[in-house]
């Protein structure tokens, strides 16, 4: 569609991001043409995909990290009830999709699993009673169960507690109502849904290439359609950089100020994958431990049931290992490609601060599949080497920026939403706890970039995602209405408050 108020957006991959961005303008903005380009054959091909991720609804239910001890000896729980709220933003969405008939089947994509933090040794055992606790008293998190008794932590995790006797330091805590996500799905669905649109052009095996901003404040976007080398050139009002680990590079083609001061360093993830179904059938949650002191958050060992394909799998992970990809299918040559005059010193500053992250990522290189064994024997001490095999999942391009509160070269955890002065330009960098908290990013994207819509959207947002300008932490009765109802419309569990 061509009128004066139609505007064209050029989103760029087709992976969880873009695609949940995709669907929701096209709700929001029927009118306004979308154009999709895939440089891959499928959507969610890389880190979105189910075999690239843990696929953790990450509702901070046991993940350590976002749970802190403060310096007056207290826990912490502010982050933790952040990252569920993003949650329960994210499962709104998705149940609206389901409900309006966007995307089918919830059971494909997300399945009800109990999330398990799991931790050895007298500190660690006090922090997580302290965190009980803590949790215990908010509302978002009364249903958490502890334990140090080991008969319990047999029946919670009978795998992990084979091999452990009664003398050993252990706590345990649960809550049921975690989930396991297949993002690759959902991706796949959500893309479907978009293709489906009579004003969107989803392409694939075309590659974005470069830029042009125009005097008149449009784009033009060059892209190569990657099997005939053909260049054809779009025009756009604005552009989405949803590239995942290629989001760097294409944010540096725009010559945008922002793109200026920053870099990224690409890890990839490594898992072990339990190949025995004996031992896959005794393992039923997700259980998180304590992250080594000092290293990021990818470095939360995990010990993951997964539902992929209607099957059940067991994973262990993740292990990080470097090269100089940005992408799963990307170029040797990115990384350094990367690399230009005016980020030169911001990328060499993050060294500099970072070298206990450095050593521990050339420990982790050198690890050997012996060594991760040995890394999972800590939770599951019977482990066979036979049982398990060492595979390579998906990338993350750590992002590296200088910062008025933290300097040069600060590491950023998190996705964030970089745009340009005038919002014609949005990418989104970064990584954990991307997949699952995608609808409060691509949230962001509208408000940060879109505010002179915001009277006219508002109410259409409100439709898909009820809560939304409402808080689920400070108002505990919406914040159990609406989970009650998206665990019905996604088919998940819903237990009462006790
Ligand atoms: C080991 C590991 C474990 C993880 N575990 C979890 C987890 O348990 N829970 C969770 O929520 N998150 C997890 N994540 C994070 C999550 O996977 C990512 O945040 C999320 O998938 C990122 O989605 P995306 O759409 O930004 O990127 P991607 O899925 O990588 O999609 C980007 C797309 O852009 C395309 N593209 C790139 N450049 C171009 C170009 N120039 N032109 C056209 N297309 C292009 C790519 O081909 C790709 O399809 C994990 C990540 C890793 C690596």
């Amino acid at each position: 569609m061509n009128t004066k108020e139609s505007k064209t957006v050029v989103i760029i991959g087709a992976g969880v991001l873009s695609t949940t961005f995709g669907s929701m303008l096209k709700e929001i903005e029927p009118n306004w043409n979308i154009k999709l380009y895939e440089r891959l054959d499928r959507p969610g091909i890389e880190s979105s995909n189910e075999r690239h991720n843990a696929g953790t609804g990450h509702a901070a239910l046991c993940e350590l990290n976002y749970t802190v001890r403060k310096p007056d000896g207290s826990i912490d729980i502010e982050k933790a009830k952040e990252i569920n709220e993003q949650f329960e933003i994210s499962k709104q969405f998705w149940s609206h999709l389901v409900k309006n008939k966007s995307i089918s089947n919830p059971k494909e994509f997300i399945q009800p699993l109990p999330h398990i933090s799991f931790v050895r040794g007298k500190n660690n055992v006090q922090f997580l009673k302290d965190r009980y606790y803590a949790m215990k008293d908010f509302p978002m998190f009364d249903n958490i169960e502890y334990t140090e008794d080991i008969e319990e932590m047999r029946k919670w995790i009978p795998l992990m507690m084979k091999g452990h006797n009664s003398s050993d330091i252990m706590a345990a805590s649960k809550i049921n109502e975690g989930t396991d996500v297949n993002f690759g799905e959902l991706t796949r669905k959500m893309a479907k849904n978009i293709e489906q649109h009579p004003n969107a052009n989803v392409q694939y095996n075309h590659e974005v290439i470069d830029f042009n901003h125009r005097k008149d404040g449009k784009w033009e976007v060059k892209v190569r359609q990657r099997n005939s080398g053909d260049v054809q050139t779009e025009l756009a009002d604005y552009v989405f950089i949803g590239a995942g680990g290629g989001a760097i590079p294409l944010l540096q083609k725009t010559g945008i100020p922002e793109s200026k001061n920053l870099g990224g360093f690409p890890i990839t993830g490594q898992f072990l994958i339990c190949t025995n179904p004996d031992t896959i059938a005794k393992h039923d949650a997700k259980v998180y431990g304590k992250e080594p002191k000092g290293t990021p958050p990818m470095t939360v060992p995990h010990l993951d049931t997964r539902y992929i394909d209607g099957e059940r799998t067991l994973l262990f992970g993740p292990f990080a290992s470097v090269g100089p990809k940005f992408l799963k299918n990307g170029s040797n040559l990115d990384l350094f490609k990367s690399i230009k005059p005016y980020n030169i010193t911001t990328l060499l500053s993050s060294a500099v601060k970072n070298l206990p992250l450095i050593k521990y990522s050339f420990d982790q290189i050198l690890m050997t599949k012996e060594g991760c064994m040995n890394h999972l024997r800590t939770f599951y001490p019977e482990a066979r080497d036979e049982d398990w095999q060492l595979y390579t999942a998906g990338k993350r391009v750590q992002v590296i920026k200088d910062t008025p509160e933290h300097g040069k070269g600060y590491i950023q955890f998190g996705t964030e939403v970089v745009n340009s002065k005038d919002h014609s330009i949005i990418a989104l960098l970064g990584e954990s706890p991307g997949a699952s908290t995608s609808v409060s990013v691509a949230l962001e994207v509208l408000e940060k970039n879109f505010s002179e819509y915001e009277s006219k959207w508002t109410p259409k947002i409100k439709k898909m995602i009820p809560s939304y300008g409402q808080s689920l932490v400070n108002d505990i009765g919406l914040m159990r209405t609406i989970r009650k109802q998206t665990s019905k419309d996604l088919e998940l569990n819903y237990y009462e408050n006790k």
